[in-house]
């Protein structure tokens, strides 16, 4: 008889259900033999990368035989100048999961009984990652999708290591504002890590009809040593594909979580893409104007055809399919649309559409009343 390698894992690993990545385009065209795709689904900066991006790995690829910078040290330069902080605060990831996950090996993993705190429809990666270590956790309730910040408080016991928060939250787009995370952090203990993923930061600044804007955590590292702010180069940059986040904290604890980094954890076109784009400022202003317009045309084109939504600061939107919605999902499919069945979330009536180009957006929307037609 072979071995049970099952019996063999850590009870952390042997709980989890794998991370579902969205559907790639390549394996739809070969299910469907369909070449038009549209792909909303994976919350992917639907310009493409930045020319400047191109033109700068092009000329990085002949370095390939040798090692990254292992510190990372032009990339955090920059970043400190443009984020106004001390490069000694900054920690490089393989994207910002990668921080996540460092987070995760520095304060809860092989720590008895350690908890963490995170929220209903929260960002998956959390659950992932303190099962993965073995943690306790305490899922707190949402009120209309967004985290209960007084709930947090609320759930926050002797064990509690660290409390997970997105803002704006993926899948659900809801954020709350820097007025009500500083009232939340004040009540916080600071033996309890608090780490505010900023992921959608930059789609999520300035004012929109009114509103405050969500949280910029980095305006609050210096009264508060014991948060964490993450963010990435996936989202607004267009780097996806590259693999680049970073956190910034007190320089404390940067230096903890560079103890358990890779040493090599982001590589050297990696380095030189997130640095060629963080100078490409019509990159970036582009991107938010983009994805301003897109969402007002999913709203929009959502309202037109009776479907309720949440309102969102990310560059998707998760909306009320009324129904099942695994059954829209493969709908679309079948119209060569990709969008995001959210039902590991605790949303199985809710289908996330990134926000693409007008011409994507408007196919998923010709799509959706298709199959509704
Ligand atoms: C997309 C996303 C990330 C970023 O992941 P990367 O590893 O940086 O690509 C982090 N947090 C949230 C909430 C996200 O939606």
């Amino acid at each position: 008889m072979s071995c049970d390698y099952f019996a063999l894992a850590s009870a952390g690993v042997r709980g989890l259900q794998p991370y579902q990545p969205g559907k790639p385009i390549e394996e739809l065209q070969r299910e469907l033999g369909l070449s038009e795709i549209v792909k909303l689904a994976s919350n992917e900066n639907p310009l493409g990368p930045s020319a400047s991006v191109l033109q700068t790995i092009n000329a990085s690829f002949k370095d390939l035989a040798r090692y990254p910078d292992g510190s990372g040290y032009a990339l955090k330069l920059d970043l400190a100048a443009q984020l106004r902080v001390e490069t000694q605060q900054i920690t490089l990831g393989n994207g910002s999961n990668d921080v996540l996950n460092l987070i995760g090996l520095t304060f809860l993993n092989g720590i008895e009984s350690a908890a963490a705190i995170y929220s209903r429809h929260a960002f998956i990666v959390y659950p992932l990652m303190v099962k993965a270590f073995g943690a306790r956790a305490i899922v707190t309730e949402t009120q209309a999708f967004g985290h209960d910040l007084d709930g947090m408080l609320a759930a926050i016991g002797d064990d509690t290591r660290v409390i997970f928060i997105a803002n704006p939250n993926n899948p659900t787009g809801t954020w709350f504002d820097q007025a009500a995370m500083i009232a939340f952090m004040e009540k916080v203990p600071e033996g309890v890590i608090v780490v505010l993923d900023e992921a959608y930061f930059e789609y999520a600044l300035g004012s929109q009809n009114g509103e405050a804007q969500a949280t910029d955590g980095l305006a609050l590292l210096a009264r508060f040593p014991n948060l964490i702010v993450t963010r990435t180069f996936s989202k607004a940059y267009g780097l996806a594909g590259l693999r680049v986040g970073y956190s910034v904290s007190s320089a404390e604890i940067a230096d903890l979580l560079n103890r358990i980094r890779e040493p090599f954890n982001v590589n050297s076109v990696a380095l030189a893409g997130a640095q060629a784009v963080l100078a490409d400022t019509e990159y970036l202003a582009r991107s938010r104007e983009t994805n301003r317009a897109g969402m007002l045309q999913l709203e929009t084109g959502l309202q037109k055809l009776g479907f309720s939504f949440i309102p969102s600061k990310g560059n998707f939107i998760s909306a009320d399919m009324g129904k099942d919605a695994l059954d829209v999902y493969h709908d679309l499919l079948k119209l060569g649309v990709i969008v995001r069945p959210v039902a590991p979330y605790e949303m199985p009536n809710h289908l996330r559409i990134s926000v693409g180009l007008e011409s994507e957006n408007d196919a998923f929307l010709k799509a959706l009343e298709q199959v509704f037609g």
